[in-house]
């Protein structure tokens, strides 16, 4: 649910998906919609400032003629004994300054005749100041009618995400009892605090006691498009700090050859899924040729 918020890019935000989604929240929320994960509600409609979108804008009244901001609001009085018109403050001590009797009885001897401005700049007076928007960000004014429309939806969990998140989750059991049964305990994120003292997450480390050695295995999904060689020497300076025995990454969906030679160079093992659904298996599946062959060495050491 959208909240108004002066600080915020766009006059507003998402504290709860903030949580998840960084500052970012809203356009992942948008992105989520469009892919049918999140159903849109309709929220409220908002003007926004034309040159940056934000929505923290404010009214303002400005003088017809020389745009200051700077003007007065006056009470029209009538005095209908003598028909004498005049600002409210011009009827000093209660008396008509025309005639010099004493106003009694509102809506008797005297009414109200709307009000009037008046520019303390230019002195013009004048019925009906213009109204501007005003966005502090920017400091611009802008007639309303040269605001840009802005809805500002409320978003929900689809059944479409509500099975995605079910499969996600299944995932994570199913590769919890794999490596369980080969003798690794799993740990969903796997949070290690490296030697520098930073702390790294990763998909998950998986830890055996093998004799007086512990062995952690730190395990990443990378799923944006082909990763890089970038990618993979990022990992590798994570998962050394993190004092990690072998590095498994799981390539959604595919590695480019660049940083295949980069993960063979520094004894990263690889798999590639074509989808997240096959995340599962595919993890499995290596990790046990992984470490049901030794002989062969797939896991070289790390930080030994
Ligand atoms: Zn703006
Ligand atoms: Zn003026
Ligand atoms: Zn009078």
């Amino acid at each position: 649910v959208p909240e108004l918020s002066a600080d915020s890019r766009y006059g507003y935000r998402y504290p709860i998906a903030e949580k998840y989604f960084g500052a970012q929240a809203r356009d992942t929320l948008e992105e989520m919609a469009n892919a049918g994960l999140l159903e849109r509600h309709f929220y409220s409609k908002e003007l926004s400032c034309p040159k940056c979108g934000s929505i923290n804008v404010s009214m303002r009244f400005h003088c017809p003629k020389c745009d200051s901001t700077n003007i007065k609001r006056k009470k029209i009085i009538e005095h209908v004994v003598c028909g004498f018109v005049a600002p409210e403050e011009e009827f000093k001590e209660g008396k008509c300054p025309k005639c010099g009797r004493e106003l009694k009885r509102m809506g008797v001897d005297y009414v109200e005749q709307g009000v009037q401005f008046q520019c303390q700049d230019c002195k013009d007076v004048f019925q009906t100041p213009v109204q501007k928007l005003y966005d502090p960000k920017d400091n611009e004014s802008f007639l309303p009618l040269d605001a840009k429309e802005v809805s500002l939806f409320s978003y929900k969990v689809t059944t479409k995400l509500e099975e995605e998140l079910q499969k996600a989750l299944f995932q994570k059991d199913y590769i919890s009892k794999k490596l369980t049964e080969l003798g690794f305990a799993p740990t969903f994120p796997g949070t290690v605090k490296g030697k520098s003292g930073i702390v790294h997450e990763f998909f998950m480390t998986a830890t055996a006691h093998i004799g007086f050695v512990k062995t952690k295995i730190v395990i990443d999904i990378m799923g944006n498009g082909r990763v890089s060689e970038e990618d993979i020497l990022k990992l590798y300076a994570r998962a050394v700090d993190s004092g990690a025995y072998g590095v498994l990454v799981v390539a959604v969906p595919s590695i480019s050859p660049g940083a295949r030679r980069v993960a063979d160079t520094y004894g990263i093992a690889i798999t590639e899924a074509p989808d997240f659904q096959a995340v599962g298996e595919a993890l499995v599946k290596r990790f046990a040729e992984l470490v049901e062959t030794p002989e062969e060495r797939m896991f070289k050491m790390f930080g030994t």
